[in-house]
């Protein structure tokens, strides 16, 4: 099985280049950050707080959460209900994050995720993929931007769906996630120390794309 990991901060495009890269060369998407969110919305619907592991941990056994791909497109079923529009919510981003940073959560989701990788050649996007999840990879990428970039790309989407965030707020929440991401104890958001550093400050989509799809071609010797 081939298996290719794409870490990096929050922003940077990593779901919906993995989504065309995975169309590309017919390998599933598995999008990790909606994993967390679904337990992250799991808790918010009980009325926990999710950066709290005594109100989390003892729901962790109640959280069934399956994955299921038609046409390579990832779906997120949260005790078999369809939740992938829902963990798109700005409260489940950040009921996320927060659960996120729990040990005991990060090691129930870590066998799901490796198991996916067994069964199928798979482009796994998250934080921790090339560093925890799967080190043994058969290529690692670390897509990133500069902050200013990703704040300045995010808030153009929000204004399209007519969300009022100021540029200055969404650069400033964009700031604190990686912070937050980058230092936290459990798994933090680090590059491996052999992942293709790619960074797309200049580059948009269709480069991105290109530069990414040319090297993972060129290490597993796929005709370009
Ligand atoms: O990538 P996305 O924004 O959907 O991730 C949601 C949250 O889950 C992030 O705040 C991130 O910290 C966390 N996450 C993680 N490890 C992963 C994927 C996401 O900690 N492999």
């Amino acid at each position: 099985m081939i298996s290719i990991a794409i870490d990096g901060p929050a922003g940077a495009g990593k779901s919906s280049i993995c989504r065309r890269l995975a169309e590309e060369l017919h390998y599933l998407h598995v999008d990790t950050g909606a994993i967390y969110r679904a337990v992250g919305l799991y808790m918010l619907r009980r009325h926990k707080n999710p950066a709290d592991p005594a109100e989390v941990l003892p729901l962790l056994p109640q959280v069934k959460i399956d994955l299921q791909f038609a046409e390579g497109e990832q779906r997120i079923l949260l005790n078999g209900e369809d939740v992938s529009e829902a963990i798109r919510l700005p409260e489940a981003s950040a009921a996320a994050s927060a659960v996120s940073a729990l040990p005991e959560v990060r090691a129930y989701l870590l066998e799901q995720q490796r198991s996916l990788a067994r069964q199928y050649d798979v482009i796994m996007d998250g934080r921790d993929i090339g560093t925890v999840v799967l080190p043994h990879a058969t290529i690692k990428i670390y897509l990133t931007a500069a902050p200013e970039e990703r704040a300045r790309r995010r808030w153009l989407q929000q204004r399209s769906k007519g969300i009022g965030e100021s540029y200055e707020e969404v650069l400033a929440a964009v700031k604190k996630r990686d912070y937050d991401d980058s230092h936290r104890a459990a798994a933090p958001l680090c590059r491996a120390e052999d992942a293709w550093l790619c960074d797309s400050t200049h580059l948009d989509f269709e480069e991105t794309v290109a530069a990414m799809l040319a090297y993972i071609r060129q290490k597993t010797g796929a005709p370009v």
